[in-house]
């Protein structure tokens, strides 16, 4: 299934219909050769309790299980009586162990790092911490930041917009031998200009024309963008039909392209009207109203893909009001460069605290969740929309790598199941990131992306925080191994 609805749409992930049956004949081939002789680049999991889930909550639990891997791909899933471990395999003893995908992170942004300084756009803290200063160290610090997220059991993110440079964060990725898979899109399309973000490579470029979107729709395209994203932004005053246009010519490019088109639309109207332009991919949740039946064949409709980002709005506010406190999981798995930044606004002169930060400071407002955004999630869910986690990472107060967690225990409280809410982790991380076919799931021939937990995810989300071992294209992490290893 595509993440997009119509026929030229549908051409980005059904291309090679025969690949799964090729790839579980492959895998069979493997798992004949290796059970003969043994095996370099063999790993066997044993004894661990899977989570499926993909499956319904009767069927998504099996005990005693033991999983072969072979190079980047799971070549094995069996009870762990019957299934044979080759010899030489490196044998990962999981008795008492819970095994799921690895989670995926279908929104976060790389040219943040959700420390004070990263969006002067929204509080501009210039006067103590230059942006430009903030945006090279986040350049230089790329391979931390790939690490963090590892540690969290995020074996793939979506970045969902930035700067051209974007395009060498995902070559970074691949050559890398410690970092989740990254797709990623390009600047924003958007409706209004952020320019002090602007330092030669802006990450949101406001266009006002279709010959501007598609321009720019266009070197997106040239740079194999994964995703077209546009920054729908309405303002009391602006033309709808107009901005919708704008939004259609970049859906239009982007869909010729085989490229699907994501939009930040937080309004029930702009969200509609986002769709109606073929959206395949809302960013956020919708903010300043319930969804109604409208909206919902519209999602349908275009098969599109729905991503809460319930925490964001609320790092900001803690973050701003000077109430933001690392959780526990933050503490041991966070950047530990960024971690103690978090905590600066305590000591930075008064004279450079910007005029609004300071006024929700002297008045701390109370930060609860948005129930319109909890509400809508529970109706989007229930109507079979799919949905993937994602955070908006690097944004002011949502930290790379352990946001995660943050974000599921959200998305348990608008009423998931802790199995609802790995599905969105994993099975709608998987749309997200267009592989389908290869991750979100445990079975032979998909990619072994797993994660070994100490404590059963079925039970809480937040044993999701609990991993053990992190598995990423057959490769072997421990979470702790790799914050260690960050300078
Ligand atoms: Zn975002």
């Amino acid at each position: 299934m595509g993440v997009g609805g119509c026929e030229v749409r549908r051409c980005f992930a059904d291309k090679i219909p025969d690949m799964r049956i090729v790839r579980l004949a492959v895998a069979a081939l493997a798992m004949a050769t290796i059970t003969a002789q043994a095996a370099e680049g063999i790993t066997a999991i044993v004894g661990a309790t899977i989570v499926h889930p993909d499956r319904e909550a009767s069927k998504a639990v099996e005990a005693d299980q033991t999983v072969i891997i072979a190079g980047d791909r799971i070549v094995g899933v069996g009870p762990a009586k019957t299934t044979r471990v080759p010899r030489g395999a490196t044998r990962i003893e999981a008795r008492g162990k819970w095994l799921v995908p690895g989670l995926v992170d279908a929104h976060v942004h790389f040219f943040q790092s959700g420390n004070l300084y990263t969006r002067p756009d929204g509080a501009d803290f210039g006067a103590y911490m230059p942006y430009a200063k903030e945006d090279a160290r986040n350049r230089a610090r790329l391979a931390a930041t790939f690490k963090v997220w590892l540690a969290s059991g995020v074996t793939s993110v979506v970045d969902i917009g930035g700067p051209f440079w974007n395009f060498e964060v995902r070559e970074q990725a691949r050559r890398s031998d410690a970092a989740p898979r990254v797709i990623v899109a390009g600047p924003l399309v958007s409706m209004v200009d952020r320019v002090k973000l602007d330092l030669g490579d802006p990450p949101i470029i406001k266009t006002t024309t279709v010959g501007e979107v598609v321009d720019l729709v266009r070197k997106e395209i040239d740079r194999k963008a994964d995703y077209i994203k546009v920054w729908f932004i309405y303002r009391p005053g602006d033309d709808i039909a107009a901005q919708e246009a704008l939004v259609k010519a970049a859906g239009d490019s982007a869909h010729a392209a085989g490229i699907p088109l994501a939009v930040h639309a937080t309004e029930l109207v702009t969200a509609k009207a986002a769709l109606r332009a073929g959206a395949d991919y809302l960013v956020h949740s919708i903010e300043d109203a319930p969804i109604d039946d409208e909206f919902i064949a519209l999602m349908k409709k275009n098969k599109a893909l729905y991503c809460p980002t319930l925490y964001v709005i609320m790092g900001y506010r803690q973050m701003f009001s000077n109430q933001w406190h690392a959780t526990d999981i933050e503490k041991r798995r966070a950047d530990p460069e960024i971690l103690p930044m978090m905590d600066d606004l305590a000591t930075i002169p008064k004279e450079a605290v910007p005029e609004r930060v300071a006024a929700l400071m002297a008045k701390p407002p109370e930060i609860k969740p948005s129930q319109t955004m909890l509400d809508n999630l529970k109706k989007v869910w229930d109507a079979g929309i799919p949905v993937a986690m994602g955070t908006d990472a690097g944004n002011v107060g949502t930290l790379h790598g352990p946001s995660v967690f943050r974000e599921m225990e959200l998305m348990a409280q608008a009423g998931l199941t802790p199995l609802e809410v790995l599905r969105a982790a994993t099975v709608g991380g998987a749309r997200a990131m267009r592989m389908e076919r290869d991750l979100g799931r445990i079975e032979a021939g998909r990619l072994a992306d797993l994660v070994i937990l100490d404590a059963d995810p079925t039970a809480s989300v937040v044993n999701l925080a609990r991993a053990y071992r992190v598995i990423k294209a057959g490769r072997i992490y421990s979470p702790d191994d790799l914050i260690k290893s960050i300078r």
